[in-house]
């Protein structure tokens, strides 16, 4: 499917119109914590096992994270586009990758009008072979390109919630150059760029470059690690020095060469929210993807590849964040900054007060979702620590007539009671 989409993110943000509510329980058959939480908080909606739908805030949420990683992408110079989900069969076959013993997860179908088709698990095939229409000469490289696309994986287990998708939402990066040393470049700027992503996102400190099982070309790629106690990776890590190593991996590595032995290192569950990938000249030969060189020869393309799982992430943070009460988002992947709760009940005083403070509010700028229902004090809290915006604003009969508001911090419960002028000059953008 083309997936057609503005990177604006703006949406309706009185509640009382969300579409959404928040429901006491998850889904009986729903066993991870972060799906519980989010289909609870009306972010994702559960289709089938490993399958959910974005709703309103959930795509907020997505859209946010994708920013971050489209503004990082951007500053290593690597150009946005689309691919589509269908794939020729053919362009797998070049590499021996349409053999389901050599791929597991393929979902194929085929066409009415005679001929197989694959449902993108991966790009890398379809968008080296694309290349080829494009790159001829050494004048054409370094090129990179990337998408933010809807994988389709036929995994066996689908038990981790948004975090093992057999739908799901990948940025991939694909990268050409002319030699290893101009590949060589771009894969360390990747680096460069995936650790301000996850920094960005607010696990910058518990994630970590990680070796992992390489392919035919190399012996080693690099997985972004986020240390998460839901996550499906081993990861032998040893925080003072910056050394990770999965599992899989660990019995190859050489450990004198990084000056650690495997007592320095402490096997921590983690989930993998990046892999980036060197196919040396092998893929684009086996696509036939080559260019001129600059004496005129024939060369295969250097390629690479460099994942991020957009939605994968998502349910990471909510795992690693989230307390008893709810999701806790870091402020740059919150859907909103500030959640206002007006306790008007039906005092059309109050209410009054509250929707000034709320287009007041708006009208400088600050990212707010403005709870103007007529419910309980205590559902209204109940629901917006679920929801877990990074601040809440109370708006009460009692802080009217003191004139403040009561403002709390999320993450850590803190409780401030700001003036008006305060509550604007904290928040206004
Ligand atoms: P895993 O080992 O977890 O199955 P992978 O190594 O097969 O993942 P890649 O092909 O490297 O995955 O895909 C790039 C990124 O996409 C991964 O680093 C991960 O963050 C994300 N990803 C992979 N599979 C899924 C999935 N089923 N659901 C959600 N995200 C996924
Ligand atoms: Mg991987």
């Amino acid at each position: 499917m083309l997936l057609c989409e503005t990177t604006a993110i703006l949406i309706l943000m009185r509640q009382s119109h969300l579409f959404t509510k928040t429901q006491k329980e998850a889904p009986t058959d729903e066993q991870a914590k972060n799906a519980q939480l989010l289909i609870r908080a009306g972010y994702i909606h559960k289709e089938m096992a490993g399958v959910y739908q974005l709703l309103p805030l959930g795509l907020m949420v997505v859209q946010k994270i994708k920013q971050i990683v489209r503004e990082e992408m951007a500053a290593i110079n690597t150009n946005e586009m689309i691919a589509t989900n269908l794939q020729p069969k053919t362009v797998w076959e070049k590499t021996g990758r349409w053999d389901d013993e050599v791929v597991d997860v393929w979902f194929k179908s085929e066409l009415k009008a005679g001929g197989e088709v694959g449902i993108a698990w991966s790009h890398e095939e379809p968008l080296a072979n694309m290349m080829i229409n494009h790159i001829s000469s050494y004048k054409d490289l370094p090129v990179a390109i990337y998408q933010f696309q809807n994988k389709l994986r036929n995994e066996v287990r689908a038990k981790s919630g948004m975090m093992r998708g057999r739908e799901f939402i990948m940025k991939d990066a694909y990268s050409f150059a002319a030699t290893e040393a101009q590949h060589d470049t771009f894969y360390e700027a990747s680096k460069v760029a995936y650790t301000k992503c996850f920094e960005r996102m607010g696990v910058g400190d518990d994630t970590f470059i990680t070796f992992a099982a390489g392919g035919a070309f190399t012996e080693f790629s690099h997985e972004f690690q986020t240390v998460c106690e839901a996550g499906e990776d081993i990861t032998y890590i040893n925080k003072e020095k910056g050394i990770a190593i999965n599992e899989e991996v660990l019995e190859s590595v050489d450990l004198a060469e990084l000056g650690v032995t495997k007592d320095d290192l402490v096997a921590t569950k983690t989930a993998e929210v990046g892999n980036i990938f060197n196919f040396g000249r092998q893929k684009a030969e086996e696509v036939g993807l080559y260019f001129n060189d600059e004496n005129g020869e024939r060369t295969a393309v250097w390629m690479g590849s460099y994942g991020i799982g957009i939605t994968r992430m998502m349910g990471v943070i909510v795992e690693k964040f989230a307390d008893d009460k709810g999701i806790v988002w870091p402020a740059a992947v919150a859907p909103y900054q500030l959640h206002l709760v007006g306790l008007n009940g039906d005092d059309s005083e109050i209410k009054d007060w509250t929707d000034g403070v709320y287009a007041a509010l708006k009208a400088r700028g600050v990212s707010v979702l403005y709870d103007d229902r007529e419910a309980r004090p205590g559902e209204k809290f109940a629901d917006s620590d679920l929801l877990g915006m990074p601040y809440r604003v109370v708006m009460s009969k009692k802080g009217k007539e003191a004139g403040t508001f009561e403002v709390v911090t999320r993450a850590t419960g803190e409780v401030r009671n700001l003036t008006e002028e305060e509550l604007f000059a904290d928040f206004s953008s």
